[in-house]
């Protein structure tokens, strides 16, 4: 098979959708690799690097699209690129169709089979495609936390892990889910005391018995969350509800009563939020206060560290890459029930209920 990688255009998208690694792995496998010259700039990539690994270089996106029968980007399509669409092509992105309609027109208009990396599904409902991003933002959600905790940069002027004969900072970690255990081992690790809330007691469990006493676990509550607050340091937000806004679970009120310099991450923010106060903010101006806390809510987090996201995609995303490319979309789909959930848009047709329902139509 043909496989496409343009270069992302999305403004201060630096990831790519495809490694070396990878594209080592497909010419090996017997397709052919097209990247556009330049797509893994913003990774630290460059195009020799794909050359040494079978891939060919292309000079534009018409190039890249134009001769892929699979098309790999890492975000959705834009006005731009819908030109590109046509019947004979699988694309496998991150999609969010159900917020996007111009999109989810111009996929069934155009008859593309649309293959979303985030409704790839296992059968214990996990998202492998997202769990990297999860990971990812968990454990940036300590850097930036502990960067903002400095007296320079607002914060209450606190080292995390303090240091032989003063106090430990304390985490609290709200939601013990990817990003929330990767956050809390992160704190670990940094020294910090931690405390972990969720409303899942098998979670808790888990949590306990993978770091045993080295951290406190706390079923979740409006009364739990206030108290513990009162003396935190750091604070991440780490909740998911699937398929909902995330609910708030730290009041204005109770960020008031907390220590003046204390930090909160809203990593839930890209759900909402889950905090009363929280509001999107960019890598560029990443911080607002509130009372007297700072907060930190950027929507995109693994775009701070593309190097790295990158890589974490493809592993995450090659197996899959790997199967469409082998058996063509409909064999590789009729194999694999996770792969299958991955299917949004097919044949000028909306395959997915919740993007349909979104936009008002029947799957
Ligand atoms: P996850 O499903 O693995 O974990 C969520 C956890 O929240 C679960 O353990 C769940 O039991 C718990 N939870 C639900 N309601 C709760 C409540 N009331 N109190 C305490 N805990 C509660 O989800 P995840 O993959 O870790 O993702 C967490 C959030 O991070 C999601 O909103 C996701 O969209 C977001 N995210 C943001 C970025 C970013 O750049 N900002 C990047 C990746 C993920």
């Amino acid at each position: 098979m043909k496989i496409g990688v343009p270069t992302e255009v999305k403004n201060n998208e630096n990831r790519v959708a495809l490694t070396p690694a990878g594209a080592d792995r497909l010419v090996r496998e017997g397709h052919r690799v097209f990247v556009q010259s330049g797509a893994g700039n913003g990774s630290r990539i460059d195009d020799d690097a794909y050359r040494a690994a079978g891939a060919e270089i292309v000079a534009s996106a018409d190039d890249a699209w134009g001769e892929a029968d699979l098309l790999l980007k890492v975000k959705e399509p834009i006005a731009q690129e819908y030109g590109f669409l046509r019947p004979d092509l699988t694309l496998f992105t991150y999609l969010h169709l159900a917020a996007d309609r111009p999109l989810t027109e111009a996929l069934v208009d155009a008859g593309t089979t649309a293959v979303a990396y985030e409704t790839v599904q296992l059968p214990d409902r996990s998202l492998p495609l997202l769990v990297p991003m999860s990971e990812i933002a968990g454990r940036l959600s300590v850097t930036v936390g502990s960067y903002s905790l400095m007296r320079s940069n607002g914060g209450r002027g606190t080292l995390l892990g303090g240091i032989p004969g003063t106090p430990r900072a304390k985490t609290v970690v709200i939601g013990g889910g990817v990003a929330g255990e990767h956050a809390a081992a992160n704190a670990l690790g940094l020294g910090s005391k931690v405390t972990v809330f969720d409303i899942s007691l098998p979670r808790l469990r888990e949590l306990e018995h993978r770091y045993g006493g080295a951290l406190e676990t706390r079923a979740s509550s409006r009364y739990d969350i206030a108290e513990e607050l009162a003396t935190a340091d750091l604070v991440i937000g780490s909740v998911l509800i699937p398929g909902a806004a995330a609910p708030k679970l730290v009041t204005d009120d109770m960020v008031a009563a907390m220590k003046p310099g204390s930090v909160l991450v809203d990593i839930a923010i890209d759900q909402g939020g889950c905090f009363e106060g929280s509001r999107p903010t960019t890598h560029d101006d990443p911080t607002f206060a509130v009372h007297d806390s700072i907060y930190y809510c950027v929507a995109n987090m693994p775009g701070a560290v593309p190097e790295t996201a990158t890589r974490a995609l493809t592993n995450a995303t090659l197996p899959y890459v790997s199967a469409i490319a082998s058996k063509g979309w409909v064999r590789a789909a009729a194999e694999d029930a996770a792969l299958a959930k991955g299917l949004n848009v097919h044949g000028g047709r909306i395959t997915l209920p919740a993007v349909a329902e979104a936009h008002g139509l029947a799957a």
